[in-house]
């Protein structure tokens, strides 16, 4: 039964797209590049439990980088370094994929290794002005390994 499940699951990943996985941008937990690293900021990242972290710059839906909560470990919260030091300093890359990239091609994507996180995005040209690039969410391995195996992978 378990195994019909997976299958059927795995035949899925050809039809269903990152967005329908994804976490909504709304959902997600994100970061200004001018925040300071002081003790507070350092305990609310602690405390999300999250590993990878969007840092926005002006708009939270203009995501610049990603922090790595591993990143802060040599920050002494007393030296109130902004977050923008920290991620220029690391300076990961950020993966965008578009919305409608299906999970097949997505977990080829994430098997590469670069990065098992990536920005979901859409080109919005509704309304008047010029088209431009809208953030939607992001996606993870997780969440297409959670497509195969069609149940939540409890976090610990
Ligand atoms: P983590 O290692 O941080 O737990 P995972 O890759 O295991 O992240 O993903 C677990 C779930 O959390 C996935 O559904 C993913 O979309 C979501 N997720 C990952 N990072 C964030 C974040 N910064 N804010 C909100 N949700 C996130």
């Amino acid at each position: 039964k378990e195994e019909l499940n997976m299958i059927q699951g795995a035949l899925e990943l050809r039809t269903k797209t990152v967005e329908d996985v994804m976490t909504p941008l709304d959902n997600c937990f994100t970061m200004g590049s001018d925040a300071v690293l002081d003790f507070n900021t350092m305990s609310e990242i602690m405390e999300s439990g999250y590993t990878r972290i969007p840092v926005y710059e002006g708009e939270r839906s203009n995501i610049v980088d990603i922090l790595f909560v591993k990143d802060l470990a040599f920050v002494d919260p007393d030296d109130c370094t902004t977050l923008k030091t920290i991620t220029k300093f690391y300076s990961r890359p950020v993966h965008f994929v578009f919305h409608d990239t299906k999970l097949d091609a997505m977990l080829e994507e994430f098997k590469k290794g670069k990065s098992h996180l990536a920005i979901v995005q859409k080109v919005n040209n509704e309304g008047e002005g010029d088209p431009f690039y809208e953030v939607l969410g992001l996606v993870t391995l997780e969440d297409v390994i959670e497509e195969i195996i069609k149940s939540e992978i409890l976090d610990e």
